[in-house]
C-alpha cells in the first residue's frame, strides 16, 4: 500500500538532485503514531503537517502555520502523501527542485485520533479530532476538509483547528511560530540553510522511537 500512495511523491522529485529521502529505508516501527511538522521556506513558506497513519506520512500543507487560538482556522492543503523517513529530513532542496528551498523540523512527537472512529474513517469523512503530545504543539485538534470548494476542484482544501483546553492560547495563539529553531538539531532556518551546525537527531529511524523498535 505504501509503494502505491508514495507514487506521487516520487514522480514529483528527482532523487539524484535533492537529498529527500525516497522511501521508508530505516525507519523503526512504532506502536505509537508519529506526527512532524516541517518548516518550509519554499517559493512561499509554509509549515507541513504530516500524521502517520497506514505506513506513510498524511500530509497537509498549512500556510500560515498552526495557532494554538481555537479562533484561527488554518487553510492546510492536502499534498501527496509522504515516506515515514521524511520525519527526519532536514536540509535544503535545490532550487528548481520540487519543492526548493530550506526545510526545518519544526515540531514532532506522537499523535492519537480522538473519536474513537478508524482515523481512515475520519478522513473519509472529512473530519479527523485528535490529540498531539509534541515538543511545541500538544492538546487537542481537528482538520476538517471544506465542503466549498470551487465547482469542479479537488476537494483538498482542509482546516486545522485548535480545540480549546489547557494548551488552547487566546488572541496570540501565533506566538508559538517564533519557538523558531529546530526540535531536532537546535538549529535556525539561517543555520540549516547555511549547512552549519549538527544535523538533526533522528527520530524515525531511531533515537527516541528505538526503545519501541521491534515491537511489530
Ligand atoms: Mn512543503
Amino acid at each position: 500500500m505504501a509503494k502505491r500512495a508514495l507514487s506521487q511523491y516520487r514522480a514529483k522529485r528527482d532523487f539524484t538532485q535533492t537529498t529527500e529521502p525516497r522511501d521508508a529505508a530505516g525507519v523503526v516501527v512504532s506502536p505509537r503514531a508519529r506526527f512532524v511538522v516541517q518548516k518550509h521556506a519554499a517559493s512561499r513558506l509554509h509549515y507541513d503537517f504530516r500524521l502517520e497513519l497506514d505506513g506513510v506520512f498524511k500530509s497537509w500543507a498549512v500556510t500560515r502555520g498552526p495557532s494554538l487560538d481555537p479562533h484561527d482556522k488554518r487553510l492546510a492543503v492536502e499534498v501527496e502523501d509522504h515516506p515515514l523517513a521524511y520525519g527526519d529530513f532536514e536540509g535544503t532542496i535545490p532550487r528548481g527542485q520540487y519543492g526548493g528551498g530550506t526545510v526545518m523540523l519544526w515540531d514532532r512527537g506522537y499523535w492519537v485520533p480522538e473519536d474513537g472512529r478508524a482515523p481512515q474513517d475520519a478522513l473519509r469523512a472529512g473530519d479527523l479530532k485528535f490529540t498531539l503530545a509534541g515538543e511545541k504543539l500538544t492538546g487537542s485538534w481537528v482538520l476538517v476538509r471544506m465542503k466549498h470548494d470551487r465547482a469542479g476542484g479537488k476537494r483538498n482544501n482542509w482546516l486545522l483547528i485548535k480545540h480549546r483546553d489547557v494548551a488552547a492560547v487566546d488572541g496570540n495563539g501565533v506566538a508559538i511560530l517564533e519557538q523558531d529553531r529546530s526540535v531536532a538539531s537546535g538549529r535556525s532556518m539561517e543555520q540549516i540553510a547555511a549547512g552549519k551546525g549538527r544535523g538533526p537527531t533522528p527520530f524515525m529511524r531511531g533515537g527516541r522511537g528505538r526503545e519501541s523498535a521491534g515491537a511489530v
